[in-house]
């Protein structure tokens, strides 16, 4: 059984195993919808970052908050993919770590998101946690145990 006693998540540090920003896939607060949806679908991923034009965090944009955008009264209108920008429908409200948190902070917010920005003291997106990460390294806890 994995035993977590000694498992001390307040001694990892986020900056160790998060994705570098390089390599993170992200939109900018002024791009159509359209780039958005374009960047969401091509990265197969459901949600990125929205940065400023310095790199600044500013929120989440997902595929449901720009299909639900695209509602309109009796129909789909794909108009607004054009018309609206990544902030109009964008979350700002979502917890992120510092870049000096470790695992204990990203754990808790990974129980609600599915990964977490990573931000130095400017705000600026030094990368991301995800919960696939966070799994890696019980998993890896784990194994280390069996084999003791
Ligand atoms: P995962 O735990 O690997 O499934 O990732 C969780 C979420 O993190 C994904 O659904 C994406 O929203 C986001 N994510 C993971 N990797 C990247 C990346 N390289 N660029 C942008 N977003 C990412």
């Amino acid at each position: 059984m994995l035993d977590l006693t000694n498992f001390d998540l307040s001694s990892i540090p986020v900056k160790r195993d998060m994705i570098e920003a390089e390599k993170v896939a992200h939109v900018q607060l002024q791009n159509p919808l359209e780039h958005a949806l374009l960047v969401l679908t091509k990265t197969g991923y459901n949600a990125v970052p929205v940065l400023d034009l310095n790199g600044r965090f500013c929120g989440i944009i997902s595929k449901s908050d720009i299909v639900e955008a695209m509602f309109g009264i009796e129909q789909i209108e794909v108009d607004k993919l054009y018309e609206n920008t990544v902030e109009d429908v964008m979350h700002s409200d979502v917890p992120t770590v510092s870049e000096h948190d470790t695992l204990e902070k990203a754990l808790h917010v990974l129980i609600d998101h599915s990964f977490a920005c990573v931000l130095n003291q400017d705000d600026e997106m030094i990368g991301i946690y995800t919960r696939r990460e966070i799994l890696k390294q019980f998993r890896n806890e784990f194994y280390e145990q069996q084999s003791k």
